[in-house]
């Protein structure tokens, strides 16, 4: 955060008479975007025109949002926690690094785990980057389109 030490207009070398607007004082409130990555994905497919559920449970599960048409599960997944090639932490340092080690590994296990058990039940199961919905969420939700279409995208386990 950067409060106050730059303001847009103020490159002006010549310092005049500094007057206390209206317009600065709407500056500082700040506009808050708290969207959530998974909403974002989910109002981009809606918009594609696939049709989803919330709080599905599968196999124990619970994916972000699932489209029961296609038998597709979808995961959104914290670049951090869910350990992104890109954002995930590639190596935890200090006192803790065994712990925080410990705990992306055993999310890691949850996300494989998650996946075969959805499987098993003949759901296909898509997972998007928390950063790829923020980078490009249409391009996002065009995977999902596209699994929801294709029978082979996305992951599935071979047992039958
Ligand atoms: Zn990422």
């Amino acid at each position: 955060m950067g409060d106050g030490t730059r303001q847009a207009g103020s490159c002006r070398p010549q310092l005049r008479a500094w007057k206390s607007t209206a317009k600065g004082a709407h500056l500082r409130g700040r506009r808050t975007r708290d969207t959530k990555p998974e909403t974002e994905l989910r109002r981009a497919v809606h918009a594609a025109g696939l049709r989803f559920r919330l709080n599905r449970r599968l196999a124990g599960y619970t994916p972000d949002f699932v489209l029961p048409r296609h038998r597709l599960a979808v995961f959104v997944d914290g670049c951090f926690w869910h350990g992104c090639p890109v954002h995930g932490p590639q190596q935890f340092k200090g006192p803790n690094a065994d712990r925080w080690n410990a705990k992306l590994e055993a999310n890691r296990r949850r996300d494989e785990a998650a996946n075969i058990a959805i499987a098993r039940l003949g759901w296909r199961v898509v997972r998007v980057w928390e950063c790829e919905t923020r980078a490009d969420v249409d391009a996002a939700a065009q995977r999902v389109v596209v699994a929801a279409r294709g029978d082979d995208s996305g992951f599935s386990v071979g047992d039958d």
